[in-house]
């Protein structure tokens, strides 16, 4: 561009946001300036435009591309062959199969096919997909050794029709349209759809030059024009605009749901006339959210751009870092982004903040208060505890780091997840990946969103003592109590004093509550201890006193594990939905 000027760009809702967020991105966070809620770059930024759009999508999301899948092979192909296949087996043998058809699928799919157009080596990939051929796979690892040498063959066969495939793929032009095409279909058509590269019908098939012509060269174009006679103005950033051919309508799920909003109101919101540089920037959303597992996620903390920046690549470094299939949820990657941006800025400084999730074709929202923050910040040590803590309840697991978070997002305290556990403790003990310090957790996050949200004026040191005090002392009076009544053998009777305690906690019920545990002090021939008697006072001390006389009744005694206690290794749950 011959006219170098500086363009500023302005915080707003949580969708532009995002999208400023996606063209720093893009651009380098080294070539743009942050001051508060303004970036400022120079318009240079823009010359080659949709090389650095589609760059950073290749770079952010190159290991889960599929075009990854099939070149990465080269290496295990060089190995097997520098041993002569020696460590082939049957297994290997297995995964080579799977590799086989994966790699015939994405061959075949519309979007290689369309790239296939764009690249001008001379190799019929169709033909070379066809020689792909499945190996039979023996029954077992004998029968694999008896038949080695034939099969060995066919794998060899296989490997000269693939090197093509791979050479093809790693050329230049292979990396280039290959690689866009899967980030297409995989990142960007999440947040926009149907024009440029995404048109049903596009004019340009080639997708850089589709991006440059349409986001970019019309944003250029403006830049240059006289906009003095513009009759509308940019419903974003405010400048003159000559029609109203820009819209946000290519955005996908605008903010508004159409199903619950008045028709009026969605026309509205499709009609708001936009720049075309604000379009442009518009088009940088889906580098704003970090895509991984059926899930984008933006946290919208709107304060400045540099937090803005700080906590959103926390949150992607995290969400690309898992390793694949290790991802069980992704709260505990929202809640480690969460608090390494509080140990980032000053503590407890900052405003409530939105946490977007795309999923299922549809944004979902949830507002963190900044109470809710504390919390969660505060109960770091507690969290990670629960990480593996799991139970299962109608044929479901429930994770009980889960449970806990989506109670904090809604303002609830954790005495009917508590009172849960216990009774599928009780219940069905197999079941249960978790123990009494499980519980003992969950009490202090719950002393802690008592605190935060019910609005006690207690001082936070004086508070916690106190917190710690009953949860302890209530704590050590079930240890003891079932203590005793192992020393008279009578450890049988312990169930039914429990469920006869859970139902009292459930009801509220103080004086069943007393009932109970007298008869039990009277058998053991001891005196109630002081942390029951005082707790009856207040309600939310009796079952936060009660919860834990009761998990420390039913835990395991020192010494002897629980089923999963050792590892607390839960069971498989990986086709489980995420969230
Ligand atoms: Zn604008």
């Amino acid at each position: 561009m011959k006219n170098n000027t500086h363009l500023k760009l302005v915080l707003g809702d949580w969708q532009w946001n995002a999208s400023i967020y996606g063209f720093i991105n893009i651009v380098g966070k080294e070539n743009v300036d942050l001051i508060e809620d303004t970036v400022t770059f120079s318009t240079d930024l823009l010359e080659g435009f949709a090389e650095k759009y589609f760059g950073y999508f290749i770079r952010t999301y190159e290991k889960t591309l599929s075009w990854y899948k099939i070149v990465s092979f080269a290496e295990k192909m060089e190995a097997y062959e520098d041993d002569a296949f020696a460590g082939f087996n049957l297994e290997a043998l297995k995964s080579f199969n799977i590799y086989l058809k994966d790699v015939k699928r994405f061959l075949k799919s519309n979007s290689y096919k369309a790239a296939y157009e764009l690249i001008t080596l001379n190799v019929d990939m169709p033909s070379l997909e066809k020689q792909l051929t499945a190996i039979k796979e023996p029954k077992d690892q004998q029968q694999f050794e008896a038949g080695k040498s034939g099969i060995i063959t066919e794998v060899q066969n296989n490997f000269i029709v693939l090197r093509p495939i791979i050479a093809y793929c790693n050329s230049p032009e292979g990396k280039k349209y290959i690689r866009a095409k899967n980030v297409i279909y995989t990142i960007i058509n999440n947040a926009w759809d149907g024009v440029s590269f995404l048109d049903r019908q596009p004019k340009e098939k080639d997708v850089y030059t589709s991006y440059k012509k349409y986001f970019v060269d019309g944003a250029v174009e403006y830049l240059q024009q006289n906009k003095s006679h513009h009759k509308y103005n940019c419903f974003i950033c405010d400048a003159p605009i000559k029609d109203l051919n820009h819209t946000l309508s290519f955005l996908n799920e605008t903010g508004f749901d159409v199903g619950k909003k008045s028709s009026h109101v969605w026309d509205f919101q499709n009609d708001i006339a936009l720049c075309p540089l604000c379009k442009l920037i518009y088009s940088c959303l889906p580098a704003g959210l970090a895509y991984g597992y059926n899930h984008g996620l933006y946290i919208n903390a709107n304060q400045d751009v540099e937090t803005v920046f700080k906590i959103n690549h926390v949150l992607k470094t995290e969400i690309l870092g898992v390793k694949e299939g290790n991802i069980r949820t992704i709260y505990p990657i929202l809640v480690n982004a969460l608090h390494q941006k509080e140990h980032d800025t000053a503590k407890y400084e900052l405003a409530d903040i939105q946490v977007v999730r795309y999923e299922n074709d549809s944004y979902r929202f949830n507002i963190l208060s900044r109470k809710m923050l504390e919390i969660i910040v505060e109960s770091k040590d507690e969290l990670d505890g629960l990480l593996k803590a799991v139970f299962m309840e109608n044929g479901m697991t429930v994770r009980v780091y889960d449970e806990v978070i989506v109670r904090i997002f809604n303002n609830q305290n954790l005495f009917t997840l508590i009172h849960r556990m216990i009774y599928h403790k009780l219940a069905n003990p197999a079941r249960c990946y978790f123990n009494g310090a499980h519980i003992m957790y969950l009490l202090k996050i719950n002393q802690k969103i008592y605190t935060r949200l019910g609005g006690m004026e207690v001082e936070r040191g004086e508070e916690t003592r106190q917190n710690q005090f009953l949860i302890g002392n209530a704590k050590e009076a079930g240890q003891n109590l079932r203590k005793r009544y192992y020393g008279k053998d009578a450890q049988h009777k312990l169930p039914g004093i429990c469920y006869r305690l859970l139902n009292a906690l459930k009801t509220a019920n103080k004086d069943m509550f007393m009932d109970v545990t007298l008869n039990c002090y009277l058998y053991v021939r001891a005196q109630v201890p002081e942390v029951i008697t005082r707790a009856l006072s207040n309600e939310k001390d009796f079952s936060t006193m009660g919860y834990a006389f009761v998990a420390a009744l039913i835990d395991e005694p020192e010494g002897k594990s629980l089923p999963g206690e050792k590892e607390n290794t839960a069971p498989e749950a990986g086709e489980e939905e995420l969230v």
